[in-house]
């Protein structure tokens, strides 16, 4: 059999993996590029300097200790693995100390996909390997890499499902030949009219490739976390579902294409508001069908959006913004465990729509 990792390796890739989505645990999606951090503190009147994106980002890593039982990992940008908290700490040993493991993104982003209409794949394989061992030796433990589809009368194309599996399954065996659990996060944008049902056919189809890639490039699965989009029908489609219905066809979709060695499935956000990310994560896990994988959150915009309103910029916010991302963290800690009981969102915040058309990360 071919065997490119040591046992040690493989058995150090699975602690780590599973680790981070132990029950209850989800993780932090934390690693928006510049330019994207930039949008969101536009939307807040915040200018996007540096110092601003440092101490915003302070808010959410010096969180309560227990926020641990919640969150099991925080995905980073390489920018922030480099700052420091107020007191002089790094990041990654304010997050390492509280007992969370450190994500960073590796991906360099979208590029057009010549001979397309109009897809995507992502680039940053050059010096990959080199990165990851950068990164691991700065205490990064996982990694994350964002392929994109987009739902039109013609795609996903078959080649942009093709390429987009190879690429993920490429940067999935770089990681792990230097250390890092890899996320790999091939994401159906919410964008279209489409119905619920067009959605779970186009996902069963890309994670069916995105697996069939992995297994050809000897990725070790127990080392690995999926990151999808749960099956919902588009942003657009005048055919609204259940929490139920989603929950019901986003499990049978995951049960017909990830192998049950896969160590957990961390979904995205997407555009739901708070609220309904967090609904939709409870009914999921008590959808009644095996579930072999722990099915969890790795929320960017839903663990955020209110917290980032409350902050707006003022350090006399930062206390009240903290505790905004403390409660945040611990309703989808019980929903990863299908215990949320729901009395509708906590707040005007959280009820509302996260939905960023044509969504960069
Ligand atoms: P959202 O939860 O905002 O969709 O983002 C998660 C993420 O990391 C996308 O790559």
């Amino acid at each position: 059999m071919f065997q490119h990792l040591s046992v040690e390796k493989m058995n150090e890739l699975e602690r780590v993996a599973k680790g981070i989505v132990s029950p209850g645990k989800g993780i932090l999606a934390a690693d928006e590029s510049t330019g994207t951090m930039g949008k969101r503190l536009q939307a807040i009147n915040v200018e996007n300097t540096e110092e601003n994106r440092r101490s915003y980002r302070q808010i959410l890593f010096s969180s309560k200790p227990s926020v641990a039982q919640a969150i099991g990992g925080v995905i980073l940008y390489e920018e922030t693995l480099y700052q420091k908290s107020d007191d002089g700490i790094p990041f990654p040993h304010v997050i390492k100390n509280k007992c969370i493991e450190v994500g960073i993104k590796v991906d360099k982003g979208l590029v057009p996909l010549a001979g397309t209409c109009g897809e995507t794949t992502t680039q940053g394989l050059d010096g990959l390997a080199e990165r990851c061992a950068r990164y691991k030796s700065e205490g990064a433990a996982f990694a994350k890499w964002r392929c994109v589809f987009k739902i039109t009368e013609h795609t996903p194309s078959p080649l942009a499902i093709m390429e987009n599996a190879n690429v993920l399954a490429r940067y999935a065996s770089i990681c792990q030949s230097q250390g890092l659990v890899p996320i790999v996060e091939p994401e159906l944008l919410p964008d279209g009219d489409h119905s619920i049902e067009r959605c779970q056919c186009v996902t069963e189809k890309i994670l069916a490739a995105t697996y069939k890639a992995l297994g050809d490039h000897h990725v070790f699965l127990e080392g690995t976390l999926l990151k999808p989009n749960m099956v919902m029908p588009g942003q657009d489609c005048m055919i609204a579902c259940s929490p139920e219905t989603i929950a019901k066809l986003t499990v049978r979709t995951l049960r017909r294409t990830v192998p049950s060695a896969v160590s957990g499935i961390a979904f995205l956000s997407g555009g739901q508001s708070e609220e309904q990310a967090s609904v939709h994560l409870d009914a999921i896990n008590n959808e009644t069908a095996h579930r072999p994988w722990p099915l969890t959150f790795s929320y960017g915009r839903a663990l955020q959006a209110s917290v980032l309103k409350t902050w707006s910029g003022k350090a006399e916010n930062a206390d009240a913004a903290k505790k905004v991302f403390e409660m945040r963290a611990v309703i989808n800690g019980l929903a990863a465990q299908g215990k949320y009981r729901s009395s509708g969102p906590v707040n005007a915040l959280s009820g509302e729509s996260l939905f960023v058309p044509n969504n960069e990360y």
